[in-house]
């Protein structure tokens, strides 16, 4: 090729039209030096964000551009941890300790209504809730992942899907080496999707033997995916454990060289000195989730000596039969007050702190911040912008104060993932939500009616 055809061409390259503009916002970019630009663009192309500029660059033509005015432009946010297809059983038990919840009332319902269309249906519901409250990228542990899967592409968001392996019968797999196996199966199928980064997720220490967690590891290692677990949840495990195993569950983990990075251990809770030091030089790392946690009293984590740690912590608001919603916002506002109350010190959990767990934080503690968690070229088009003309948030003197203690997803005007419109004014696209509500009040007669027969 000729050098005046190649120089035609380069030039052709760069002037070739953006896909997306977003103009004229602020936008709180979560990159390395936390910029926020005012009157900003996001310039993208495909899947990607080709450019973020400044108020007084040069913008390129596009196919389409959103005006922002009036708008905060942010990463979209990232719910490190959850159990999207438990919007079925929202409110079915409350105001209970963890283990008796889970043993009386969520094993029990979950075992006699569990199947495809309840995994795919419920995930459904908590995919939109996630979607319009501005989660575009989420961490899910159930069984059935791959109906989880088809709802979360059915929706348009991200999920980090973790197919469950766990020590009893469970409704997709009767044991758990026909649950490795099955899993494995989702991983390969998953592997190079472009929304779903499958995932393994043996249950808890407490329900599951240490030989298949091991395995289920080796899985995980094998195909570079994101290993999942609870661990240290409920107060009574670390004793539990040292009864059964002689260790308390983290040096457990840890001799069996199950903390590594790309593992993630979810809420973390009763953690000595020793195990925050042997997490931090692990290369594992954790999810916070303040909200389920306050409501079952299992505890709340060392957060800030985790992160001081240097241990990525995700923000996650847990399943919505724990909680009961999926709005990380409120998330981060509880996450915020909690620590300065427990710890009597208002310099507890800044509000920066809290809204970089749930973003770039989140995307680090799941081992995918090289393509989600701030905006910033090269890395996935996952944004949302959210309208604050509005008389609750006027005036806005900083955006993370705003951001974390003011606004809530009922916010969120539009949302983008991948480069590809989700909610647009408010509204889902692509999802009939009156047919989905239906089929919900359909589901929780069959629920009701499975609990009257013993
Ligand atoms: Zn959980």
């Amino acid at each position: 090729m000729n050098t005046l055809l190649l120089s035609l061409l380069l030039a052709v390259t760069a002037q070739a039209p953006a896909d997306l503009l977003i103009r004229g916002g602020t936008v709180v970019t979560m990159d390395g030096e936390h910029r926020v630009l005012e009157g900003g663009t996001v310039v993208i192309h495909g899947a990607r964000i080709e450019s973020v500029l400044g108020a007084t660059e040069p913008l390129p033509d596009a196919a389409q551009t959103i005006d922002a005015t009036g708008h905060l432009v942010i990463p979209g946010l990232i719910n490190a941890h959850g159990h999207a297809a438990m919007t079925l059983l929202r409110g079915i038990a409350d105001d209970l300790a963890l283990l008796e919840w889970l043993e009386s009332y969520i094993f029990p319902a979950e075992a006699k209504n569990v199947a495809p269309d309840f995994v795919y249906w419920g995930s459904l519901l908590g995919c939109v809730e996630m979607a319009k409250s501005g989660t575009t990228t989420y961490a899910d542990m159930y069984y059935f992942e791959e109906e989880v899967a088809r709802a979360t592409e059915t929706v348009g968001i991200r999920g980090v899907l973790g197919q469950s392996v766990i020590g009893f019968p469970a409704p997709d797999y009767e044991t758990p080496e026909e649950a490795l196996v099955g899993a494995e199966a989702f991983i390969e199928k998953y592997k190079n999707h472009p929304l779903i980064i499958p995932s393994i997720a043996p249950h808890a220490l407490y329900t599951t033997p240490l030989d298949i967690i091991e395995k289920a590891h080796a899985i995980a290692r094998k195909h570079g995916v994101p290993f999942q677990i609870h661990a240290v949840e409920p107060p009574q495990e670390n004793d539990q454990m040292m009864e059964r195993l002689g260790k308390r569950t983290i040096p457990a983990l840890d001799d069996a060289g199950i903390l590594t990075p790309g593992v993630i251990l979810h809420h973390a809770i009763w953690l000595s000195d020793e195990d925050i030091t042997r997490i931090a030089g692990s290369g594992a790392s954790t999810s916070h989730n303040p909200q389920s946690n306050m409501k079952t009293a299992s505890g709340l984590a060392r957060v800030p000596e985790l992160l001081a740690a240097g241990i990525p912590v995700g923000l996650g608001t847990d399943g919505p039969a724990s909680n009961n919603n999926l709005d990380m916002f409120e998330e981060m506002d509880t996450a915020a007050k909690l620590h300065k109350l427990v710890r009597e010190d208002p310099t507890a959990m800044p509000a920066t702190t809290v809204f970089h767990m749930a973003t770039i934080g989140g995307a680090q503690a799941l081992g995918i911040d090289d393509r989600v968690g701030s905006l910033e070229a090269g890395k996935l088009a996952d944004i949302v912008l959210i309208d604050v003309r509005a008389p609750e948030l006027t005036p806005l003197y900083d955006v993370y104060s705003h951001l974390v203690y003011a606004i809530k997803g009922g916010h969120v005007a539009t949302v983008v993932v991948g480069g590809k419109l989700v909610v647009r004014d408010g509204d889902i696209l692509g999802v009939d939500e009156n047919d989905l509500m239906e089929r919900a009040n359909e589901i929780k007669a069959q629920i009701l009616r499975s609990l009257e027969t013993p």
